[in-house]
């Protein structure tokens, strides 16, 4: 037995023919569609072999159930054809923090209210979930998946200034890889922001619940509480258990918690069963066309080259700090900010020993992160023990003596216009849109925090009861060229200042209506604070904004 999907003629005498059947034999395996039906188009029909007896159906036989039409992959997804024929009411560009963020918002909004929303992202599916919930990616093999420039694209190879930049082009974007950590900005750190400390309040509140955002992996461990409290006597009061994505819910009574580190691909989990929406992989979006000032729609492109013109109302690029300027200049798009004030945090590595040998048996995780002050513009998180911080499987040994999983510092950084992002037309990709050029460099200001870090890293880890040894191959402190913090930021900065900024305060790019920016690009200072929470509140808050000015 086999299944047909009837095409747009097919009636039950075409397919009978082309199968050399009998109209009744069609039918045995078919009862639940009528015979003289005319039109069989996408309807899914049992093929029966000619050596297969048919059932023979008797009074007490059960009735046939239609098959229920398939899925091709872990996610629906629909072809690039088939979304040229719609005009969409919101199409994202771009999978990562912003546009998942994105899109769960929508679908939560939108849930009955027959929207057409779509998304596209230039990547393929390349893990379901977070590296770290996959059984086989330990530590060290997730860290080696990553470090494959298939799977992460060093593009920082051809940014001379900007050397350390990684992206991965997948569903999910880099989420499916990253740390979890998720402080909220310090609010000194937001006084040129164009949001109010209160409204961001609300949205932190928001992507924090949906984020599964939380201090509990480490909690209780005895690790953490030691290192802590021995910051908290040496004066370091600020220093907490690092605030983290994760689900630490187990699954009970039916309800599967397995996907615990949370990557972008959780918000389209939660999206699917809210509202419909086509997604489309290996979509790369070439560029954004408008209109008399508006959007009208998106040129995309699949592996084939084959373009398809998707018609869309409003268009939220969310395609990352590099990528996103890319495609607005690549369109056209005006704007004096577009691609400028690129930001990083400056990003200070160590390593370490403690001794363990007087704690209780049971160490647990360490996840400590003192958090910058205004007189303290650095943050340093503390991970470990050793390789044990995240781990499926493995016997942990017992050790007096443990190193760290991570042990470093993110600098702030001023937003400067003359750091950017720009288009090289000298060279252009297989789909003939022109590559990125960076000119980025630290300030004055900026080295000074580095010094600063310089100078306190051994302090903090003296405090700490650490004793720095650095890694294998490196001084026991040493600075990482820019763009290894992966935390890049500010090339589509909200303002209110088109001067200043690429967007407004709500995420759209000054005076195109209906096409906005989302994730790290719209954020316009991070401090020393890792950057994903805020970019997915924004996000949020981004969204909110487009469905209440449609209503
Ligand atoms: C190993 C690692 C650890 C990290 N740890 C942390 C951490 O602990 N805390 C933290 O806050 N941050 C961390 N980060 C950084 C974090 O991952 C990023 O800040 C965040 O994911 C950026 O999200 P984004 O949506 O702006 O960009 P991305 O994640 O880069 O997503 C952009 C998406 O857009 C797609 N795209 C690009 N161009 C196009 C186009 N033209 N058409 C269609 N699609 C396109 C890309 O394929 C990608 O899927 C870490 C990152 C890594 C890699």
């Amino acid at each position: 037995m086999r299944l047909y999907v009837a095409g747009k003629d097919d009636t039950f005498d075409i397919i009978a023919k082309h199968y050399h059947l009998s109209i009744e034999r069609l039918h045995m395996a078919n009862p639940q569609l009528p015979v003289r039906q005319a039109n069989l188009s996408g309807r899914i029909i049992r093929i029966p072999s000619m050596d297969t007896p048919v059932f023979e159906q008797s009074p007490f036989s059960c009735p046939p159930s239609e098959p229920k039409p398939y899925l091709d992959h872990w996610i629906p997804l629909t072809p690039l054809a088939k979304m040229a024929e719609t005009e969409y009411d919101i199409l994202i560009i771009g999978s990562g923090i912003g546009g998942g963020a994105a899109l769960w918002r929508l679908c939560e909004h939108w849930m009955h209210a027959g929207k057409r929303i779509g998304i596209v992202e230039k990547g393929g599916l390349l893990l379901q979930t977070h590296s770290w919930n996959v059984p086989t990616l330990n530590n060290d093999r997730a860290g080696r998946l990553f470090a494959n420039p298939a799977v992460s694209n060093p593009i920082g190879w051809t940014l001379p200034s900007f050397s350390g930049a990684r992206e991965v082009y997948s569903l999910g974007g880099r989420t499916q890889f990253w740390g979890l950590v998720s402080p909220r900005i310090q609010s000194h750190e937001m006084k040129d922001w164009p949001v109010s400390h209160e409204e961001m309040t609300r949205y932190y509140n928001i992507a924090e619940g949906v984020m599964n955002v939380t201090d509990a992996y480490s909690k209780d461990s005895s690790l953490t509480r030691e290192l802590l409290d021995r910051l908290w006597q040496n004066g370091f009061t600020e220093a907490e258990g690092s605030p983290m994505a994760i689900d630490v819910d187990p699954t009970k009574y039916g309800e599967i918690h397995s996907a615990a580190a949370f990557s972008s691909i959780n918000f389209f989990a939660k999206a699917l069963n809210l509202a419909p929406f086509d997604l489309a992989v290996n979509a790369y979006a070439t560029r954004i066309v408008t209109q008399e000032g508006k959007v009208a729609g998106v040129e995309v492109s699949n592996p084939a080259k084959q373009a398809f013109y998707l018609r869309a109302k409003t268009v939220i690029v969310a395609a990352s700090s590099l990528q996103a300027p890319r495609l607005l200049l690549h369109s056209g798009i005006p704007g004096r900010a577009i691609g400028h004030y690129l930001t990083n945090n400056s990003f200070v590595v160590t390593n370490g020993t403690i001794r363990t040998s007087h704690l209780p048996e049971v160490l647990g995780t360490l996840a400590v992160l003192v958090p910058s002050t205004a007189r303290r513009p650095y943050q340093v998180q503390i991970q470990g023990p050793g390789p044990y911080y995240w781990y499926h499987d493995t016997a942990k040994e017992l050790q007096e003596e443990w190193g760290f999983n991570f042990f470093g510092g993110f600098g702030t950084v001023e937003s400067r216009f003359e750091n950017n992002v720009f288009l090289d037309p000298s060279w252009r990709d297989e789909y003939g849109v022109p590559n990125i050029g960076v000119n980025f460099s630290y300030s004055h200001k900026d080295n000074a925090i580095i010094e600063q870090m310089k100078a306190d890293i051994p302090l903090i880890a003296e405090a700490a009861g650490i004793q720095l040894t650095g890694p294998s191959d490196r001084p026991d402190l040493c600075l990482l060229p820019p763009g290894s913090d992966l935390h890049e930021f500010g090339t589509c900065r909200m303002g209110n200042d088109p001067l200043t900024s690429a967007t407004n305060r709500y995420g759209q790019i000054h005076g195109i209506s209906g096409l906005y920016a989302a994730g790290n690009c719209v954020l316009p200072s991070i401090g020393a604070a890792n950057p994903t929470l805020t970019a997915a509140a924004m996000a949020i808050r981004t969204v909110d904004h487009i469905v209440q000015s449609m209503d």
